[in-house]
């Protein structure tokens, strides 16, 4: 398989990829008028199968963000789209780990008040043995609080998962990119702490694991639900969700991001405060291995969460 896979879906057709044009004067282009998705697909060799994990809550989000941007209805329901992605996935013949990334965007030519039509394209692309493994050969990241704040509920819900909300992350991230960092965390116009600019943030402090809650400005991710269900449920963690100060993840004992693309990733340092003891701790491991074996297939107790490819 390429860099490159041979094949997307546009207009809801499977076709080659550069079949897939777009006019610069469509609202998506022109506003941002896009919402979009991050899903996963993970390949368990032994089952020589792919699966893709949470694809229905990934696609439910989808869908929520493109009605509270106020694009029409769209002829697609949760399973029809999921049935796009596997035919994908199939006309690719993946046989690897990849990232797909789902839009419904206002095509067209339509003003900034345009609703329709709305096209729904689908592209996947090779995602490296890094993800596969939530991102562990990785040394820890490297963190900054950004001075930039981040967007909030009424300006531009970050409950929204849409193109235009990231150019907040963008700017976020090259900032950090300048200053030498890998990533960059967010505060709110409070001072607390939201969530880094792709991904959720945890810490660790004694015995609690603390995140800050689905009203602070975050995206509503479905890989800090899936570790939150997995500290608790697996590894009898107490998580509290709440407010969280910066200083504190300057004395936190482990601090690690979570998200579709970068799994469970361990930070080093926040601000070049080191945190613990420069290398993953042992919640941020265990939480690590516990997510990369229900997001491959390894737990069958976490089936439910999987969309099996080819084995249907
Ligand atoms: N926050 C932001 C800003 C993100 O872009 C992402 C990636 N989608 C996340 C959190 C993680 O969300 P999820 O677990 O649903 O991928």
């Amino acid at each position: 398989m390429t860099e490159r896979l041979d094949y997307l879906v546009m207009d809801g057709e499977v076709v080659r990829y550069d079949q897939a044009v777009l006019h610069i004067g469509t609202p998506a282009v022109r506003y941002g008028a896009t919402a979009f998705e991050g899903v996963r697909a993970y390949w368990n060799d032994e089952e020589r199968e792919l699966y893709m994990f949470r694809a229905r809550e990934h696609v439910s989000r989808l869908l929520q963000s493109a009605r509270l941007m106020g694009m029409d209805p769209i002829e697609y329901g949760v399973e029809d789209v999921i049935e796009l992605m596997i035919d994908l996935l199939k006309a690719n013949d993946v046989r690897q780990g990849v990232h797909l990334r789902p839009s419904l965007f206002v095509a067209g030519e339509g003003s900034i008040q345009a609703r329709g039509p709305v096209a729904l394209g689908i592209i996947a692309v090779p995602a490296g043995a890094v993800v596969d493994t939530g991102g562990w050969e990785r040394r820890p990241f490297r963190l900054a609080i950004s001075s930039w704040r981040r967007i909030e509920d009424n300006t531009t819900p970050p409950r929204i998962k849409c193109a235009a909300n990231y150019q907040n992350a963008r700017l976020a991230l090259l900032q950090a990119e300048t200053d030498g960092y890998d990533g960059a965390l967010m505060l709110d116009s409070r001072g607390h702490v939201t969530e880094e600019a792709r991904a959720c943030v945890f810490a660790v402090r004694g015995v609690d694991v603390v995140t800050p809650p689905v009203t602070s400005d975050i995206l509503e991710s479905i890989t800090r639900d899936t570790v939150i269900s997995l500290l608790r449920e697996v590894h009898g963690t107490q998580v509290v969700e709440r407010d969280v100060d910066r200083t504190e993840l300057y004395v936190a004992d482990e601090v690690f991001l979570c998200g579709t693309a970068l799994g469970v990733t361990p930070v080093g340092s926040v601000d070049r405060f080191d945190v613990g003891h420069g290398a993953p701790g042992p919640i941020t491991s265990t939480v690590n291995r516990t997510y990369v074996d229900a997001a491959s297939g390894r737990d069958e107790s976490r089936s439910a969460w999987l969309t099996p490819v080819y084995g249907r």
